[in-house]
């Protein structure tokens, strides 16, 4: 079993089951609030084979995300794919070919990197919510994709829609489910059990998609920050 840092946090809701969440730095316990600590033992020593490997798999994700210095050759993480930056001789431009992220040596650095994630967004984010807003029958006003630490996406009385730009990070799947969240929220502005049924129709496997972010948030609200 590795060490690791170990948080467990007690729910004062009616919450009935416990969950596990393994971060890079930390496993992060879920628990109810009459759970004694000798079940929650219990439970990490039978689930210690997969909390080892999901602490492997989290720490490899987090070194690819967090790249020391820009330099060509690292990797970096675009839709959920793994992009390599190479020297562009061609042309003064950011070209995107295949998996291979074209940058001239003067853009060599995180904020020419970070404009260019942006940009990418802003053109990404609207264009697939217009796309999944017209297939279920969705209205919406306004779209802003932003840099929002605290969430990923939300939506205004007003019908206006916000989007974290950092979900480009994350693959399209993830993406979608987010977009489709905050489309649902446009009739049910609320998490009530309709809405939630309403959102698994539109997107069935979201419990998984809800675990990324969980699971990754810190390494995407990280990343080129
Ligand atoms: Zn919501």
């Amino acid at each position: 079993m590795a060490a690791y840092q170990l948080e467990i946090v007690r729910s004062a809701k009616r919450k009935k089951t416990i969950s596990i969440r393994v971060t890079a730095s930390k496993v992060i316990v879920q628990a109810p609030k009459d759970c004694s600590n000798q079940r929650i033992k219990e439970l990490l020593t039978t689930k210690s084979a997969w909390i080892d490997q999901q602490l492997i798999l989290a720490k490899k994700a987090e070194s690819n995300y967090l790249p020391d210095v820009i330099k060509y050759g690292i990797s970096l993480p675009f839709l959920g794919e793994t992009i390599t930056l190479k020297e562009n001789n061609q042309s003064l431009a950011f070209t995107l070919i295949g998996t291979d992220l074209l940058i001239p040596q003067h853009y060599l650095n995180q904020e020419s990197l970070y404009n260019w994630y942006y940009q990418q967004a802003k053109k990404i984010i609207p264009t697939r919510v217009a796309k999944i807003a017209s297939t279920h029958g969705f209205l919406y006003n306004n779209i802003q994709v932003k840099d929002q630490k605290k969430r990923w996406g939300s939506c205004s009385n007003k019908k206006n829609l916000n989007f974290c730009w950092r979900l480009i990070l994350a693959p399209i799947e993830v993406l979608d489910y987010v977009i489709i969240h905050e489309l649902c929220h446009l009739s049910e502005m609320n998490h009530s059990k309709q809405f939630w049924s309403l959102v698994v129709k539109y997107c069935p496997r979201y419990k998984d998609c809800r675990e990324y972010l969980n699971v990754n948030s810190i390494k995407l609200q990280s990343f080129l920050r």
